[in-house]
């Protein structure tokens, strides 16, 4: 038996040293040069068997153990994020407007520590693991692009693992979902045309702008009035554009957003109340439009048997902790690309800490995370993988 929780804590100099490393040198998705040849270099000095250049930057690592099948798909993000760096650390982005403001320069850390702490054990690994590093997961399609690139095959992963350091909880708390663990996420865009003209004879004019604010409203009764009350859903308008003055009426009106859901009925059900409801208030008011709705991610559905068995396995390795089943975020994440045709578990890895003043969200220019959390996300991804290859041989 390993010692998980000894062995990553043993080889948590190395995890902070990388992190920290990764943390200075921050690219931006599809443009990770430097930061996959660190993990390439690291993954070959382990004796790996190593594939670069997947989906542009990024790259697999093979870990055999006593048998080759089956074999585990561990994933990690490898992507800073354009964002000016706010914190006073001697680790700070010497890259000016990147940051590593999500965690994924701990993920990385985490997933060289997997490798470094199982490929010591490889006699005790019932399977392959194959470690992803991806690139670009911020919204940049890194997952499609790796999956382009053949990740998914030779060989083809039985079963799918990731996770995410999460600052929404303190160190000392672990979230494995069994279901849905985050949400469906597409992007939309609306181009209203009026008839623009001045602004104190609007009987002249088709207005976009009154137009937009009484889409805008109305959208909101989507989730108010049509979803199930039990269900749930989001549709943001975040952006609007129209207009260059205060006497004139514009002649266009440009919203766009994001929509969140869960099952596939209820996003079928908001997208087409969506189209209803815009081309509905379009037709009222005599304007025109065009509408644009793209698929930014599939929903991220935890396998219920996988989760299941990792859930018992941290209240196990980790007694003191809290160790929840029912986090659910409407955030999203490309990793669900991978999960809907292998079955898997995303799981979330508390990482704030208030004493410490580390509380800042994903995505602020003060982010930053307890370095602990390395730890426990070493132990929790390897003791997982593990587990999951040697499933079968149990039932
Ligand atoms: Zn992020
Ligand atoms: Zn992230």
């Amino acid at each position: 038996m390993i010692d998980f929780i000894n062995e990553s804590r043993n080889i948590f100099n190395y995890a902070q040293e990388k992190r920290r490393d990764f943390h200075r040198h921050p690219e931006l998705g599809f443009k990770e040069i430097r930061t996959s040849k660190i993990i390439e270099k690291e993954l070959q000095k382990l004796g790996l068997e190593v594939k670069p250049g997947i989906g542009g930057t990024g790259v697999i690592g093979l870990l055999e153990g006593y048998r080759k099948y089956p074999v585990v798909l561990l994933r990690f993000d490898m992507d800073a994020l354009p964002i000016q760096e706010e914190n006073e650390v001697d680790y700070v982005s010497r890259n000016k407007g990147v940051m590593h403001a999500c965690g994924h320069d701990g993920h990385m850390a985490i997933g060289l520590s997997v490798a470094k702490l199982l490929s010591q054990y490889k006699n005790e690994i019932p399977g392959t693991i194959k470690f992803v590093f991806q690139p670009a997961e911020e919204g940049l399609g890194g997952a499609l692009a790796m999956i382009e690139g053949g990740v998914l095959k030779d060989p083809k992963p039985n079963y799918s693992l990731a996770m995410h350091l999460w600052n929404e909880e303190n160190i000392g708390w672990i979230g494995v979902t069994e279901g849905p663990a985050m949400a469906a996420s597409e992007t939309f865009n609306i181009h209203i045309t009026g008839k623009g003209g001045h602004g104190a004879s609007p009987h002249q004019t088709v207005d976009p702008i009154y137009i937009a604010a009484q889409i805008i409203n109305t959208l909101q009764s989507i989730v108010s009035r049509n979803i199930d009350p039990l269900k749930t859903g989001v549709v943001s308008v975040t952006s609007v554009h129209g207009g260059d003055t205060f006497n004139v009426i514009p002649q266009y009106v440009e919203l766009s957003g994001t929509i969140r859901t869960f099952d596939r009925e209820t996003r079928e059900l908001v997208l087409k109340r969506f189209k209803e409801i815009v081309r509905g208030i379009i037709k009222t008011f005599n304007a025109e439009v065009e509408i644009s709705i793209e698929d930014v991610t599939p929903a991220v559905i935890n396998d219920e048997i996988v989760s299941k068995n990792i859930l018992q396995m941290a209240r196990n390795l980790f007694p003191k902790y809290k160790v929840v089943n029912d986090v659910i975020t409407m955030g999203s994440e490309d990793m669900a690309y991978m999960m809907k045709d292998i079955p898997g578990c995303y799981m979330f890895v508390g990482s704030s800490n208030p004493e410490r003043g580390l509380t800042a969200k994903h995505h602020h220019p003060k982010f930053d995370f307890d370095e602990q959390a390395l730890s426990i996300g070493t132990a929790l991804m390897s003791s997982a993988a593990i587990l999951i290859l040697g499933m079968e041989d149990n039932n």
